[in-house]
């Protein structure tokens, strides 16, 4: 077989189906988040405002930030030189970790490379070590989780999104001797819609079953230390296992999980994507904490933000722009069709300097493609006004339907 024959099928089998994608070629301003410049394939640059950034508070550019991952450079220098175990160690991992298992009200954390990790590394590992066990999974969970899961080659239950119902009828059918896990997460990235947790926690208990919740869209956001949506609601204690990113809120990179000291201890020594990697740069640790502790102790980038979504969903409102209602932080601007998903971003980037990633199949279902916004306290007035204006043109020119609130 000729592999670049094999290669080129696969990819143009992609881009006849509407799903290759286009890396927009950005540098981030530090400072003057949300805006970056847009480097064309011809040469040419663009000044652009992103709207569709994961660094949800734009923590990533704040000085106290900055600074940490400063000082740590000068410190200790660029990488962690080794894996966790053999001399990658660094007291900045340390301290994370301490940082972490505080936030959560956890005895210990672990950190690992990323969230992606995090969920691969510490399901795979709980799944195929703990004898017997199935894991029961919602329908909407993250990649990352999926292929944890199917790593450990366990037996699986997939119950219907969100549904405390469905879970309860499936573990109801199954042997009450055998170890149980249940993996969801908090907010739900697409849709930004948000996990009943309390409930799935009385099912869990009804049925002695371990928990572990995806915060990832969350930590940083909810609750009045940042600690999730679990934080807000009272129900940190209730899971085994709360997994996070450092990447999202937090703005800089890396994943952990928090739970009991063994539990750590456990997918410590044992999960192979945790052992067998160099160490996240110290550098990157520290601007990690030094987020993390910011956010615990500032309220005021949660204000801003809220208002800005707020404000946001009352503009789109008023002139009749169609949204997915949600209780998060995410606002999903409802286009239904993947071409013009895709016409109409191209149209806010060249002609309005407004960045937004189309969302199409197979990240979201046919039919439901989307533009997925993400105000930061960072946003002002003035852009909400300009990328409001700009989606009522568009709206218009491309005779897109309006909704009556
Ligand atoms: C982004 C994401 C992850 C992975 O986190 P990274 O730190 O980006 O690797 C895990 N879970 C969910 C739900 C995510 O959206």
């Amino acid at each position: 077989m000729d592999m670049n024959t094999f290669f080129k099928n696969a990819i143009d089998g992609l881009k006849e189906a509407g799903n290759y994608r286009v890396f927009c070629d950005l540098e981030r301003k530090s400072g003057a988040f949300p805006r970056a410049l847009r480097h064309r394939a011809d040469g040419s640059t663009q000044d652009v405002t992103v709207w569709c950034s994961n660094d949800y508070l734009g923590m990533g550019q704040h000085p106290v930030v900055t600074a940490a991952m400063k000082e740590a450079i000068d410190r200790c220098g660029a990488g962690a030189g080794g894996t966790r175990n053999i001399s990658g160690t660094n007291h900045y991992h340390v301290e994370l970790e301490r940082e972490l298992a505080d936030l959560h009200g956890k005895e210990s954390a672990l950190i690992f490379t990323s969230g992606y990790v995090s969920n691969w590394a510490a399901l795979g590992t709980l799944a195929s070590k703990i004898p017997s066990i199935i894991v029961y999974s919602d329908a909407l969970n993250h990649a990352s989780m999926i292929e944890g899961i199917r790593h450990a080659r366990c037996e699986k239950r997939i119950f219907k999104h969100n549904s405390p119902e469905d879970l309860r009828r499936q573990m109801a059918a199954d042997d009450p001797s055998r170890p149980k896990l249940v993996a969801f997460e908090s907010v739900y990235s697409m849709d930004g819609d948000i996990a009943p947790i309390a409930e799935f926690c009385d099912v869990a208990d009804e049925f002695g079953a371990m928990t572990y919740l995806d915060e990832v869209h969350a930590v940083g956001l909810y609750g009045s230390r940042g600690g999730g949506v679990a934080e807000r609601e009272g129900v940190m204690d209730r899971l085994t296992v709360i997994e996070g990113t450092l990447g999202k809120a937090y703005g800089v990179m890396g994943g952990y999980i928090a739970a009991s000291s063994l539990l750590c201890d456990f997918v410590r020594s044992f999960a192979s994507g945790f052992i067998f990697t160099t160490a996240l740069p110290p550098s990157l640790a520290a601007g990690a904490a030094a987020s993390i502790r910011h956010l615990k102790a500032s309220e005021l980038e949660r204000a801003k933000q809220r208002r800005n979504v707020e404000k946001l969903r009352a503009r789109l409102d008023a002139h009749g722009i169609p949204h997915l209602p949600n209780p998060s932080h995410i606002v999903p601007v409802m286009v239904k069709n993947a071409a013009k998903c895709k016409f109409l971003s191209d149209l806010l980037l060249d002609n309005y300097g407004i960045y937004v990633q189309p969302i199409n199949y197979p990240t979201v279902p046919v039919g439901t493609e989307r533009l997925r916004f993400t105000p930061t306290p960072l946003h002002t007035d003035a852009d909400i006004d300009h990328l409001v204006g700009a989606l009522n043109d568009l709206w218009s020119r491309c005779a897109l339907a309006r909704e009556v609130a």
